[in-house]
């Protein structure tokens, strides 16, 4: 049985058996789709939260419960009355439609205090 050699460029070790690369190669290849895989996925629950926040429900919601919570739930705990502008998943959603609109989960924050709870947020998400 003759085997072919791998077809990445460059390479001139053997294909497995029945595969088309190197062992090595296969490897790379198989971690280079999941990788894609993975940033697809990314992206989808970036987009689907996105189209929620565009959604005319939910800046109708949003404003209405703004309008029952007006002052900010952060600066409240620390004492300080503060105008609440913007509604903050106490959870991070991350495109989770059912965690998105569970009022439950909604808290009325300030500008600076949401801007500060979201760069919290993206800080764990990169620290894992
Ligand atoms: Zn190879
Ligand atoms: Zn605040």
């Amino acid at each position: 049985m003759t085997r072919k050699l791998c077809v990445a460029a460059g390479c001139d070790d053997l294909a497995l058996p029945g595969g088309s690369r190197c062992a090595y190669h296969e490897e790379r290849h198989i971690a280079r789709q999941r990788e894609r895989r993975a940033k697809a996925q990314t992206s989808e629950a970036a987009l689907v939260g996105r189209a929620l926040y565009a959604d005319q429900n939910w800046i109708r919601a949003s404003k209405a419960f703004l309008r029952r919570n007006p002052l900010c739930h952060d600066c409240a705990e620390l004492g300080a009355v503060e105008p609440a502008t913007e509604v903050d998943h106490i959870q991070p959603h991350r495109g989770d439609v059912r965690l998105f609109w569970d009022r439950s989960n909604w808290q009325s924050l300030c500008k600076p205090c949401h801007s500060r709870k979201t760069a919290r947020e993206v800080l764990h998400t990169k620290g894992g």
